[in-house]
């Protein structure tokens, strides 16, 4: 018998999403507003009202099909990253525009670089597309630039990084991304994943809009999903040199991304306050967490986003289920760590009183 699937399809392992707050609560009794979702980085204060308002406004009309090229939320981005709508592509969750980049620019005869540990899906989709990859540890939690510039090789057409890291947090600051940067040979494409970007606080944080001088193939990809707390409606974007953003319009399905996700994304930017707001709790909220974890004698990698990640000095799977039990749900990375997202004051401290419960 003719396989079914390619090899590599065979042995693919599925994107582990964070447990669904619905399956929490139904394995508890609860209701899921009764659980501290604490496990995919999504904003703790929701949408932003505006965003909410115009999606209303949108629903009378989603018989229609979206616009394909989604020209107003391109115009709204490119007015205010002071690029050009033809450097702007928009993607179904930047995931998409991640996968697409893949798609577009590897066959299976070419090479990708990433770090390790790094968002999943540089991996999944390498593998489901057959494109040979090199993943390159982290070293003290940090990306490695000088061993990812020399894993580089004449196949490589892809180098990501995720700045911050997920899931660690850190961050690669704009001395070490300017010359890493200017050393990639010009073919290669980089892309600045910057899923997080909004809450970095560190003063040498890098705009990578800024540093595309240094290297002229590389890509910003950003996200709704984090701060703009719109993960439920799938919207991304990638701002890249019109040349390459051409090449992956080419491969990008039509009408990937909705009717509704284009309405509230260009309502999302124009609601600042809300964003200033959830900068404001991030900040508060990782401090706490800290000195919290702290006095419960465990030490966080420092991070620049929305999440902070624990080594909690033990196997992690009974303190996750601890904390599952008690109706707090975080990421675990085994062995020894977990990952948790900044909530509310009242999740965090919820969870803390989980973790402390739990290693009791
Ligand atoms: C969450 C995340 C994304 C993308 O999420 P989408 O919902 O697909 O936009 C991309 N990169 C990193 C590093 C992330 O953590």
């Amino acid at each position: 018998m003719i396989p079914l699937v390619a090899p590599r399809i065979e042995r693919l392992q599925p994107y582990q999403a964070g447990t669904s707050m619905e399956e929490v609560a139904r394995r508890l009794g609860l209701t899921s507003s009764d659980i501290a979702k604490l496990a995919s980085n999504e904003n703790p204060l929701g949408p932003s009202p505006v965003a909410i308002a115009a999606v209303q406004r949108a629903l009378g009309a989603i018989h229609r099909y979206p616009e394909s090229e989604a020209p107003s939320l391109r115009a709204s981005l490119a007015r205010r990253l002071r690029v050009t709508p033809e450097e702007v592509v928009i993607g179904s969750g930047s995931s998409e525009l991640i996968e697409l980049l893949i798609r577009t620019f590897c066959t299976d005869s070419e090479h990708v670089v990433f770090s390790d540990p790094a968002f999943a899906l540089y991996r999944i989709a390498c593998l489901a597309h057959g494109v040979p990859h090199t993943a390159v540890p982290l070293a003290a939690h940090q990306h490695d630039l000088r061993t990812m510039g020399r894993a580089i090789t004449r196949q490589t057409r892809l180098v990501f990084i995720d700045n911050p890291n997920n899931p660690v947090g850190t961050h690669v600051g704009h001395a070490a991304l300017s010359d890493f940067l200017a050393s990639v040979p010009p073919e290669v494409i980089v892309v600045l994943d910057e899923a997080y970007c909004e809450y970095a606080e560190a003063a040498d944080y890098p705009d990578g809009l800024e540093l595309r001088e240094r290297h002229a193939r590389t890509v910003v990809a950003r996200t709704f999903s984090k701060i703009y707390g719109l993960a439920g409606l799938r919207l991304g974007y990638a701002v890249m040199p019109a040349e390459l953003a051409g090449y992956v319009h080419r491969v990008r399905p039509p009408f990937n991304v909705s009717s509704v996700a284009q309405v509230a994304g260009c309502a999302a930017l124009e609601d600042t306050a809300h964003v200033e707001r959830s900068r404001a709790l991030n900040s508060s909220e990782k401090a706490f967490m800290r000195a919290g974890l702290e006095l419960l004698g465990l030490k966080a990698a420092p991070s620049e986003a929305n999440f902070i990640l624990v080594d909690v000095g033990r196997p992690t799977l009974p303190i996750y289920e601890g904390l599952v039990a008690r109706g707090v749900v975080v990421r675990a990375i085994p062995p020894r760590m977990l990952r948790i997202t900044l909530g509310t004051r009242e999740e965090n401290e919820r969870c803390l009183s989980g973790i402390g419960a739990a290693l009791a």
